[in-house]
Parts: C-alpha cells; structure tokens; sequence
C-alpha cells in the first residue's frame, strides 16, 4: 500500500486520493493552499455573496444552516450570524446516537444565538430497520445519519423557500484535496450520493424483504431538481473562504460560549464529534474493518498538515486508537436487534482486500503506516511543527441531576 510521505493517508482512501511525484497526496498539496491564499480576499468575496441573500428570500431568514452538538456548529452560527449579521434558520437532523454532551451543546446552541431551528426526527422503529438493511447493503450502521443530515437541510430549503445553506467544510477539499479552494466547489447531489451516502440512494433501500417501502424513505429523498432550481437553491461552504481550522475554531468557541467537549473512543479530538455515541464508535470502527484506518488517521493528517504534529506522533496515535473496540458495541446491536454473528458477516464482506487477508476466519491487516515509518523522503517532505496538539477537555456545564431533567427532549427517544 502507498502512504503520503507528509500525512498518514493511505492510497486506499474511499474519497479517492492522488499522489505527486514526491510522493505527497493530494489532500496535503490543497492543504497548501491554507498558507498561500489571500484569506481577507475569500471574505470579501464571502461577504459579497451572503449581502446577496439578505433578506432576499421574502422571508424572515437569509439563510440556512444545518448543525448538530458538534462539529463546528458554534462557529458557522457565530460566523454567519454574528458577524454577517444574517438572521438563519438552524435546522437539525436527529442521529438518535446523542450524548448528553450533544444534546446540551444543542441546547445552549438555539438558546446563545436566538436562532429558530427545525429538528427532524425520524420514528425509532424505522430508523432501526434502515439501519438494518444498510448494515446489510453496505456495511454502514450511519447511513441514515449521513443521508438525515445531508438531506434535510435542502428540504427545509425548498419547503420555507430559502435559497442559501452554509455548510462549514467540504470533506472532499479539506482532506483529500479533491477540489481546490478557488473552485468554490458548492453543495451537488451527485456528490451527496457518491462520496456521503457511499453510492447508495435512498431509494436503492426500498425491499419487501428488509420491509423498507418508499414511503419510509421519504425523509432521505434529495428534492427534484425542479423544485431546487424554482427555488435557486444553493449550498457554499465557509471553507472555502475562511483558512479552516477545526481545532482552534472550536476553542474559540469553548472561550466565548463555553461549548462543552468530551473524550472520545476511537480518536484523540475531544471536539468534532462529541455529540454522537457512534460516529467516532461504531461507526469508526467499520470505516478502521473496511479500510485499515480510522478517524484518528483522519484526524492526524489534519493536525500534521496544520503543523501542531510530527508524522511520528501522529503514527504513536495511531498505534494508540486504530485497532480499539467500541465497548457499546452490543448495546447497539441489542438496540436494532441483530446478533453479533449478522453485524461480523454484514462488515466482512466489504473489508477491502488490498489492506485486509483472511486465514480461516482470522482478519489480519497486510499492510500499515507503521511500515513506512522511516521512508525515504518522510524529512523532505515534512513541515516544521509550529505549536503544540492539546485537545483540552470542558467541564460539564450542569449537574447530572439537572441535565436529566431535560435529556429526553433532546434525544427524541425512550429505551
Ligand atoms: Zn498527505
């Protein structure tokens, strides 16, 4: 397997990654851009294209903005509406994995910002058997979060006639350089379904033997193309005009609104993802089955790119996290109601067999960064670290007791 000589990203990468002749990927090449691009030009240009939207959908918000307790949420709400002054509808599609952390991140969201929001909650009953039948189809127990969450800010859209949706980063830029920063690259549905929904639409799940009609795929549907251009609907994302940068993002917005961050399983970054049980679980754990790595290779790259690790630290948190089980595991297949034996033959299938080999039922990774340790060319191609890689961890803003009071609110439904 070929590795980036600067970050820990293997050739393999599902979002398709191109290595140059120095032996640097792609993600690491646009990651370069961060330092060259005239960043107080892209607001400008930023703010041109949202004085464009005030108020010009006739009605009371400017804008969308789909969040959730984590990732960067804060930021793009604060962004959008404290600095641009732009009045957005939040919109927010349940997952139904939320931590307490999540559900209070959200909470103090909608109420810090005076912002309206939407939640989207689909029936527990059908989301179980979804995930049953994605878990089978691809080997993901996430689809429904990643076609929720990608899908129901462009309804909203179309529904309340609003014509612009802020998103925060474009994964396909940020991390495997898929797309320049100056292409301004914008919200397609044909992204959506190759690179978040992993090939499958919604309507590819509908089976009289997984007990999936069309119906029960509604809230998944990606609206007709009639109906997004009646609107003009659109979709930017505020990566390509701020020098992204999660981390520090994120502490700004523990300084200023006290966002709340919290250990994760599977990953170093208590900030991105603390509002889901799975995303850096389960969910990560399958992505580290199919393809030999996980979130932490993720979230090293980001951090060797943006110069606060070494590419050996960054291999050390690899050795640490990549191979760890979630310990909620059985807790979630009791939940959608599969034996362990159905979860391992539904994820066996899909291991990628230029990473994995099987002996007689043992899986055994062929390959590992850790190989390519001392590579040719790793000190050419390496920048100098900058500053150091703490993620701090918050206290919680309430009690227990408290927090309890208003949980099942949040988490949109009852054990
Ligand atoms: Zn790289």
């Amino acid at each position: 397997m070929k590795y980036c000589k600067r970050c820990l990203y293997p050739e393999n990468h599902p979002l398709n990654l191109t290595f140059d002749d120095e032996g640097i990927c792609s993600g690491c090449r646009v990651h370069e851009e961060k330092d060259e691009l005239d960043w107080s030009e892209r607001l400008e240009k930023l703010k041109l294209i949202l004085d464009g939207y005030k108020r010009k959908s006739g009605s009371i918000h400017d804008c969308i903005i789909p969040v959730s307790g984590a990732r960067d949420s804060y930021f793009i709400v604060h962004v959008v509406k404290n600095i641009f002054k732009m009045n957005p509808l939040l919109v927010n599609y349940n997952k139904h994995y939320n931590t307490k952390v999540g559900i209070r991140n959200l909470a103090y969201l909608r109420t810090l910002f005076g912002c309206d929001i939407v939640t989207q909650t689909v029936s527990p009953e059908r989301i179980k058997r979804i995930t049953r039948a994605s878990l089978k189809k691809m080997g993901s127990m996430y689809w429904h979060c990643l076609a929720g969450s990608t899908v129901f800010p462009v309804q909203t859209a179309v529904k309340f006639k609003i014509s612009l949706i802020i998103w925060g980063a474009h994964q396909g830029c940020d991390q495997v350089g898929m797309f320049s920063h100056l292409d301004e690259v914008e919200m397609t549905r044909k992204y959506r379904k190759e690179h978040d929904l992993m090939g499958c639409e919604a309507d590819e799940l509908v089976s009289d033997l997984d007990d999936i009609t069309i119906e029960d795929m509604e809230p998944f549907i990606y609206p007709h193309d009639k109906e997004i251009e009646a609107i003009g609907v659109r979709g930017i994302y505020l990566s390509n005009y701020f020098r992204w940068d999660s981390k520090a993002q994120h502490e700004s917005m523990i300084n200023k609104f006290n966002y709340e961050s919290m250990a994760q399983q599977r990953t170093f970054d208590t900030y991105n993802d603390v509002d889901c049980f799975h995303y850096s679980g389960i969910h990560d754990y399958i992505k580290y089955l199919k393809w030999g790595y996980g979130k932490v290779t993720d979230h090293a790259s980001r951090e060797i790119r943006l110069k606060r690790l070494t590419r050996e630290e960054g291999i050390n948190l690899v050795v640490k996290y990549n191979d760890v089980k979630p310990s909620d595991l059985q807790m979630f297949l009791d939940w959608i109601g599969i034996e362990e034996d159905e979860f391992w033959n539904s994820i066996n299938r899909f291991r990628d067999p230029m990473i994995w080999s099987e002996t007689d039922g043992n899986w055994k990774l062929s390959d590992s960064i850790l190989n390519y340790r001392d590579d040719e060319n790793i000190d050419g191609s390496r920048f100098n670290k900058v500053e150091s890689c703490d993620f701090c961890l918050t206290s919680p803003k309430v009690s227990d007791e408290k927090d309890d009071s208003y949980t099942l609110l949040g988490r949109g439904w009852v054990d």
